[in-house]
């Protein structure tokens, strides 16, 4: 039986629950606006679900093997054994703990949840299909629409996910039971974690990139002891090469690759992970039908308040474009739902911070040295490299430095760049630094706890201005 059409209304219609949407929709129901949250899929989106946690969760597990299985320096001897079923049922709990607790944190705000495919009808109406025979759909009518439905991951051509040995990066964290050899194509920051966790289970891994290096957009400097960790860990790289066609053997499959000059080269794997980026989802939406207009690649246009061209609609996160990140996303989502509620906020782009959860932890914000220049700056940089760390020699993890940038007149703290132990928690002093205009010497003048990693940061904004205890002075 197909159930008729109702309709409903509601101030603010949210479409999305991910990192961008359900965090949108609990400030709009905090602001007293009466908020509606669809989502077609799971609550938590891409990031709790196939992204953020569970590649998380998966990196830290593997890192407990690896670090135990590596200890011996410290006098700890063990040989730890993997059940990659038992790790993928505790990662499996860590995403339900998550998703279960952002289902009841938008219920307890008073958010209305609907399960269904959300569509545009025109700038105040959107149709809710839910899926499944029989089971209908219905109309809403809204004041406001956020829109937040994320991205998916590109495809490459001839290499579509549908075919078995052909990975996402989805497939890649679901599975039971680890390949004997890994073939990954891209050597973004998904392709160089996920790599990094099947090395650390003791797969065999291959990276192709078509780049001449891993990690674009981060500087040589700081991508180099993650590039030098991953050879250790027997990770093979072949850069200048694009990923052509794939066939099946008996075992598995051999994928050709081409460089520019045309020269091929052939590989022996058993799986293939295909990660070369991701690109938005606005196509199911029909974005048109309400006028917000899509561009060549997806992507919705905002302002940095986060509306779109139409005055009532606004876009969030991953489908706002660049930087794709969870952060980002519930950033963005809060600042649309106080703008909706009459509030002045706006987004700063300046200090939102990026990780990348290899071995050691990449992690920065702001501007880097010679972007501070391109700004009209003169640079004033300090560093400092956690050899010189107690704390970070007292984990047996020594590898890489805190870089701070600021500019040189009155010192304010324009960046960092941080490569090594806890890069990812580090950099949020930097970015509070950014964000409050802290100048170096702030930064320095702040007593930080002994032993500690951040204590790093302090010392990199004395260095800056040739006072480091620490480091030489240069
Ligand atoms: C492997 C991996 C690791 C990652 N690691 C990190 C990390 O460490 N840190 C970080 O910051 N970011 C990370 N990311 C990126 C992060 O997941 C995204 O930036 C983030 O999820 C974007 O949030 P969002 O709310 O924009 O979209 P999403 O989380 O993608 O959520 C969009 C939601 O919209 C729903 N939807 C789409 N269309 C419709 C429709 N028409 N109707 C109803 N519902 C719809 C979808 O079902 C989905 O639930 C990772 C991503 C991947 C894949």
């Amino acid at each position: 039986m197909v159930v008729g059409d109702v309709t409903t209304g509601t101030e603010v219609l949210v479409i999305g629950a991910g990192p961008g949407g359900y965090v949108a929709a609990i400030r709009a129901a905090q602001n007293g606006l009466d908020t509606t949250l669809v989502d077609r899929d799971a609550y938590g989106g891409t990031c709790l679900n196939y992204g953020c946690i569970p590649s998380k969760a998966l990196i830290s597990a593997t890192d407990v093997a690896h670090d135990a299985g590596n200890a011996t320096e410290m006098g700890v001897h063990a040989d730890p054994v993997i059940h990659t079923d038992e790790m993928q049922e505790w990662k499996e709990g860590v995403v339900d703990q998550l998703t279960g607790g952002v289902e009841k944190l938008c219920k307890a705000n008073g958010v209305n949840l609907i399960e269904g495919e959300a569509t545009f009808v025109d700038d105040s109406t959107a149709r809710i299909a839910h899926g499944g025979d029989g089971q209908g759909s219905e109309s809403i009518e809204f004041e406001h629409a956020i829109i937040a439905t994320g991205s998916r991951p590109i495809q490459v051509p001839g290499f579509e996910f549908e075919h078995d040995p052909i990975w996402s990066s989805r497939d890649a964290l679901d599975v039971e039971e680890p390949p004997e050899d890994l073939l990954v194509v891209g050597a973004g920051y998904i392709g160089m974690e996920l790599s990094t966790v099947f090395a650390k289970m003791g797969v065999d891994v291959t990276v192709v990139e078509m780049l001449d290096g891993i990690l674009p957009g981060y500087e040589d400097d700081v991508s180099r002891p993650v590039k030098k960790r991953a050879d250790e860990l027997g990770i093979e790289f072949n850069f200048g090469e694009v990923a052509s066609e794939w066939e099946e053997t008996g075992e598995g499959v051999v994928v050709t690759t081409e460089d520019e000059d045309g020269n091929e080269s052939t590989y022996d794997a058993q799986k293939v992970l295909v990660a070369v980026g991701r690109q938005p989802v606005s196509d199911s939406l029909d974005p048109e039908a309400a006028g917000v207009e899509v561009d060549e690649n997806g992507f919705i246009h905002t302002d940095d308040q986060a509306r779109t061209n139409v005055d009532n609609i606004f876009a969030v996160g991953d489908v706002a474009g660049e930087p794709m990140l969870a952060h980002k996303a519930s950033k963005e989502g809060i600042v649309a739902a106080e703008v909706i509620a009459g509030e002045p906020a706006a987004l700063d782009q300046q200090a939102i911070p990026a990780a990348v959860f290899t071995d050691p932890e990449i992690a920065t914000v702001g501007m880097t040295d010679e972007e501070t220049e391109e700004a009209g700056f003169t640079p004033n940089v300090g560093e400092f490299p956690f050899r010189a760390s107690g704390r970070a020699l007292s984990t047996g993890e020594s590898e890489g430095f805190v870089r701070i940038v600021a500019e040189e007149e009155a010192g304010f703290v324009l960046g960092a760049q941080i490569v090594g132990p806890e890069a990812s928690e580090l950099i949020a002093e930097c970015a509070l630094a950014i964000e409050m205009g802290a100048t170096l010497e702030d930064v320095a003048s702040t007593v930080h706890t002994h032993p500690t990693l951040a204590e790093a940061v302090m010392e990199a904004a004395e260095n800056a201005d040739d006072q480091a205890i620490h480091t030489l002075n240069r």
